[in-house]
């Protein structure tokens, strides 16, 4: 893998493969079934699944997106997941660079991508995501392990035109304070206003997990406007096309996972934007 274009593209298919792994885990975690065992079948004839069936991408492509058995369509989600994530392993790679907090990022993004669609379909965000996210975001930031091994890699780093500095333990447990307590006051207020529940606590400790990752600063503020922005398109996108029973469903689990993601990649960047357009 000497050339750049022979790294991306194996990469790439990694990230699909992933990709292929999240559907599993998006259909079945929610369920409550294993995630490993038994074999992936068709939902319509009960056919299992083979290798054949289940490469990411491709087999949706050459089978027409059909069961080869019963010729059902399958839902062109299982090929946008793949997609996104192969998307997101190349993003983690050109963005952020062949090294091993790439790798952490696009893991912490693999959970977001998960979350996003598990509370899209589902209305939860089970615990076991958020806190995986949580460990990252405290562990990462606060032991610094992985700095003092890898030198110059500063995880984790505020760099805004205003400040630059490395969030330390402390901003990573303020942070999650702050976002679980930002949260729990917009559930409190929006609950008031439309007179039912509105939030779940999938929401507010998603919402802790992103301030541990992202501290109690500028880069907060920033990923919390987004998800307002994030929100806002997904709640007309779900107007626009959903049936009504989700009336008063408010997509907070989705936008955090959106803005989040963003956030992971582009830090500097969009929080370098929103601090332009506000001051
Ligand atoms: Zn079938």
């Amino acid at each position: 893998m000497s050339s750049p274009w022979g790294l991306t593209i194996m990469v790439l298919l990694i990230g699909m493969a992933v990709g292929s792994f999240l559907n599993v885990v998006i259909f079945r975690l929610p369920r409550r079934e294993s995630v490993v065992s038994p074999r992936s079948r068709c939902l319509s004839c009960g056919a299992a699944l083979t290798a054949l069936d289940l490469v990411p991408v491709f087999s949706y492509i050459f089978l027409w997106g059909k069961c080869r058995h019963c010729g059902r369509a399958f839902s062109p989600r299982y090929m946008i997941v793949e997609v996104l994530t192969g998307l997101s392993a190349v993003a983690s790679l050109t963005f952020i660079g062949p090294n091993l907090y790439a790798v952490s990022v696009f893991v912490m993004i693999c959970i977001l991508i998960a979350i996003f669609f598990i509370d899209l379909d589902w209305m939860i965000i089970p615990d076991e995501m958020v806190l995986l996210l949580v460990g990252f975001g405290v562990s990462l930031n606060g032991l610094g392990i992985w700095r003092a091994q890898f030198g110059e890699l500063i995880l984790f780093t505020e760099r805004t035109a205003l400040a630059t500095y490395t969030i330390s333990l402390p901003g990573s447990i303020v942070g999650m304070v702050l976002g679980a307590g930002v949260f729990l006051l917009i559930g409190w207020a929006s609950e008031k206003i439309v007179r039912r529940p509105t939030m779940g606590g999938g929401d507010v400790k998603l919402a802790g997990a992103m301030g541990a990752l992202l501290g109690p600063g500028y880069q907060f503020l920033a990923f919390f406007l987004y998800a307002v922005f994030v929100g806002a398109l997904i709640g007309l996108l779900a107007m626009a096309f959903r049936r009504k029973k989700r009336r008063g469903y408010i997509p907070f689990g989705p936008m955090l996972a959106a803005s989040g993601a963003a956030m992971l990649l582009f830090p500097a960047e969009l929080t370098a934007f929103i601090v332009h357009i506000y001051t």
